[in-house]
């Protein structure tokens, strides 16, 4: 076959198409579909993504066009890094998403891997043998030689040429070389270790042996040591053991007895296996029978979804590990999701119990070396299961058999930024191009996905008991109403809740309470002029925060110092109202002075481990009240938990979202669900001023069936998702009258584009400036396009895109296309 001269190249840039360039001869042929690219593009260098290769290109002939095509650089790898099935994946992904192939690309590999890896080439001296070389690859042995080993870049220098990669992949290739990747970024850099190895062809003599012995004692325990154990060793082991020294091992390394080698080290997770969970349970009848059905789909390799409602604690995990097990040995790989795993310890752990070193863990929580390690574990095929959070559905196992998403209903599954994708669409994707399954676990499904399982689109299983046998708890409904009626005051803990706490800490027994708003005080008031402490770049107020003493903005994180007057009219002292976690803290700690107390949001948790180190104390039963907010909520199983109190069920309610009663409904179950796991029975309070709404008063009834009807119910009214679909723009921009103008621009568009397209029942919503007007600096418009059809809403984004910016091509205002939007509109 004929050698490729033309190489279309996806960047990670909002640019429309990959971009064609010209391959040099002397990498044709190694070059290959999802292999990484090093291009020139505007003066600069960067890496992309080749998604095919050609013999002929028409841009080449087209000198109408004077177009002149630029030529790769260099192929930084030995082979892809993409598969066919994730090329595939990635264009799905920028066609439903609205962005590039190389955006959609970028974010399938693990951040860090494109911007500084460097190659660092050893040479293997013992490996040299007679055979051909060029000009070129002699400079570089030569080079290596004598400086030891050199990057990539310092051996272009040394040898003076641009491109080295042909010459250095041919002589790893032939073992001459040891290519190991580096990456300058010390957080992304692969760890090494040195290993030391006999050389087995170079033992000497018996007498060699003892005069060794007498003229190098070091040396020769050393190498006696390798001689008559283990062959090859960690050299710090080496050391240790016989008090030797680097200078011990070069000798003998020089002498051509030993060899050495930079062994990858691949970093542990954090996350500990769950003591017991390595034992299988006997599943009971609910379990086994969403058990078997998942199972007979994965053994007849047919794709399907599923929908495992599950009641909390009715044992979905329990089902995932068993069924995983199968699908392992029907010789398929896995992948988990969990929505955070530093909050999902326990479920973690219990999946490194069972399969240990079988199991990949990537998530957003480790460091981005220890990220990137696991990414190539599963890459290698060192492990069969990936856990992780969202973007662990893109790990690069060859053969996903299945891929299970636990809470799947977690919003933080959908990222908030490009490609703004949805990891649980993702993850059906992917399950259908590798004939898999996908498994959609939650107690509180999202209303899209029991909306699908009501039309058939999945199956859907039912787990209604608590697997423990544990009764799930009661929950009391407490009107804030009578209650701020009868006390005449700003209540923070109802009389009844107070009660509760007393006799649950006298008890011994441990405590929840879920406040959804960090900080002290959301609202610094000027009780004379209503003057409100406000952030300069955003339209919100400020929120006190008592611990470190600052005034810190919730869109932008700026922080300011505590004002003493006022500053408008120089009033003090000033009012500090509303409750934040921290104004709850101070008062528990006031009112249960004997009780341990810890606080978990946000703030208490920023530190690298926060989170496992408040679950770890609270599970240990060192904490007898934790007050948190939403990260409390989660699937955590304490069976000390017998009281979860809830102190503002209304937070979510009043948000412009169409989700807010999801949202509550959600919550709410959620964190009763951690009350009564144990052997005594659970109770929850939820203090609300809407005691009869129906988010609220289904939760309290753990009624998903009532809350699932009066929603679709809702959503069908407006006809809103998930009865059509849904795509956001956003204008921003911090020229106020530009903003205005690009947003009337925008709806004029958008229209345009309906009319051209000649797209019936496409509805538009808006233009209206966002909640919150002005973030960072940015003022904020949204429009919101409605269509029964995915297809059109993707047309007609794209179309409106490309409209948009050949009229705003200036970076000063920009269009933010989400489809499929969550949160704040
Ligand atoms: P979920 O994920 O549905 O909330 P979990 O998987 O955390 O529930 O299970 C809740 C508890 O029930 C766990 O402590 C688990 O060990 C236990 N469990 C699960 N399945 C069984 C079973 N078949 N028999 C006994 N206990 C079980
Ligand atoms: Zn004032
Ligand atoms: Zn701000």
């Amino acid at each position: 076959m004929p050698s490729p001269r033309f190489a279309d190249v996806a960047l990670p840039l909002p640019i429309e198409h990959p971009l064609t360039y010209k391959v040099p001869d002397s990498l044709q042929h190694r070059i290959l579909p999802g292999m990484r690219v090093i291009v020139p593009i505007q003066k600069k260098v960067m890496t992309g993504y080749v998604t095919a290769v050609h013999q002929t290109s028409t841009l080449e002939t087209d000198t109408t066009r004077g177009i002149k095509l630029l030529s790769v650089i260099d192929l930084p790898d030995a082979g892809p890094i993409f598969t066919q099935e994730m090329m595939d994946l990635s264009k799905w992904l920028s066609n439903y998403y609205c962005c590039s192939v190389g955006q959609a690309m970028q974010c399938a590999v693990p951040s860090g891997i494109n911007i500084k890896t460097k190659k660092r080439y050893t040479l293997l001296t013992d490996q040299l043998s007679a055979g051909r070389f060029s000009d070129r690859q002699r400079k570089i042995v030569a080079e290596l030689y004598r400086r030891g080993p050199l990057t990539s870049g310092q051996l272009a220098r040394a040898v003076g040429a641009k491109a080295l990669s042909n010459s250095l992949q041919s002589l790893v290739k032939r073992g001459i070389l040891l290519e190991e990747n580096l990456v300058a970024d010390t957080s992304v850099s692969i760890k090494t270790e040195m290993h030391v190895r006999l050389v087995e062809d170079k033992i000497p003599g018996h007498d060699d042996l003892v005069e060794m012995q007498r003229r190098a004692p070091k040396q020769a325990a050393v190498y006696l040591d390798l001689l008559h154990g283990e062959p090859e060793r960690r050299a710090t082991e080496l050391y240790e053991k016989h008090k030797a020294n680097p200078a011990t091992v070069k000798a003998l390394v020089k002498k051509g007895l030993l060899s050495c080698e930079d062994r990858e080290l691949l970093r542990a997770p954090e996350i500990a296996a769950v003591a017991g969970a390595q034992n299988k349970l006997t599943l009971n009848a609910e379990q086994q029978r969403a058990h078997d059905q998942i199972v007979s789909a994965t053994d007849n390799r047919e794709f399907q979804t599923f929908l495992l409602h599950g009641i909390t604690g009715s044992g979905k995990t329990e089902v995932y590990l068993q069924v995983i097990e199968k699908v392992l040995k029907q010789g398929r790989d896995a992948i988990i999701l969990v929505p955070e795993i530093s909050l999902t310890p326990q479920t973690v752990g219990r999946f490194i119990a069972r399969f240990k070193q079988d199991i990949a863990v990537l998530h957003s929580g480790l460091g981005a070396g220890e990220r990137y390690d696991e990414w190539r574990r599963a890459q290698r095929g060192d492990v069969r299961i990936v856990v992780g959070a969202r973007s662990a559905v893109f790990a690069p196992l060859p053969d996903v058999g299945i891929i299970i998403v636990d809470e799947e209903h977690d919003t933080s599954y959908k990222q908030t930024d490009t490609p703004r994708y949805h990891a649980r669409d993702v993850a059906v994707m992917r399950a259908k191009s590798n004939n898999g399954v996908c498994v959609l676990g939650s107690a509180t499904p999202s209303v899209e996905s029991y909306y699908n399982s009501e039309r058939g689109k999945s199956t859907r299983l039912e787990l209604v008991e608590r697997a423990t046998k544990a009764k799930l708890p009661e929950v009391e409904i407490l009107d804030m109403r009578i209650e701020t009626r009868e006390t005449g005051g700003q209540v923070l803990l109802s009389r009844k809740l107070e009660k509760e706490v007393t006799q649950r800490v006298n008890a011994g027994e441990q405590v929840i309470l879920l406040l959804n708003r960090r900080g002290h005080s959301p609202f610094v008031l000027c009780p004379q002029c209503g003057w409100v402490a406000s952030c300069n770049d955003c339209q919100v107020s400020l929120t006190y925060h008592a611990s470190g003493g600052y005034l810190n903005c919730h869109y932008c994180n700026a922080r300011k110092t505590v004002p003493q007057v006022c500053d408008e009219c120089h009033f003090n002292p000033l009012i500090f109202m509303g409750v934040g976690t921290q104004k709850i803290e101070d008062y528990l700690k006031r009112s249960f002075p004997s009780a341990r107390i810890e606080r978990m949001d946000a703030d208490s948790t920023s530190q690298k481990g926060g989170h496992a180190r408040i679950l770890g104390r609270f599970a240990d039963g060192q904490i007898d009240i934790l007050v948190g907010t939403q990260m409390i909520a989660k699937g955590h199983d304490y069976p000390g938990v017998t009281l979860v109190g809830v102190l503002n069920a209304d937070s979510g309610l009043n948000m412009p979202d169409f989700r807010a009663s999801e949202n509550t409904f959600q919550l709410l179950t959620q964190v009763a669900g951690r009350a009564g796991r144990g052997n005594l029975p659970g109770k929850v309070i939820v203090q609300t001023y809407r005691p009869n709404h129906f988010a609220i008063a289904a939760a309290a009834n753990h009624d998903y069936t009532t809350f699932f009807a009066q929603e679709i119910h809702y959503r069908e009214g407006a006809a809103y998702p998930p009865l059509r679909r849904m795509a956001n723009y956003a204008i921003e921009s911090e020229d106020h009258q530009l903003a205005e103008r690009a947003t009337a621009a925008l709806h004029r568009l958008v229209r345009q584009e309906i009319k051209n397209h000649d797209f019936q029942g496409v509805e538009i919503l808006g233009p209206s400036p966002a909640t919150i007007r002005r973030v960072k600096k940015k003022y904020r418009w949204n429009l919101a396009a409605l269509s029964k059809s995915t297809k059109r809403l993707n047309t007609l984004a794209r179309a409106t895109k490309a409209a948009f910016t050949k009229e705003f091509p200036s970076p000063k205002v920009q269009l933010k296309i989400d489809i499929d939007p969550y949160g704040m509109f």
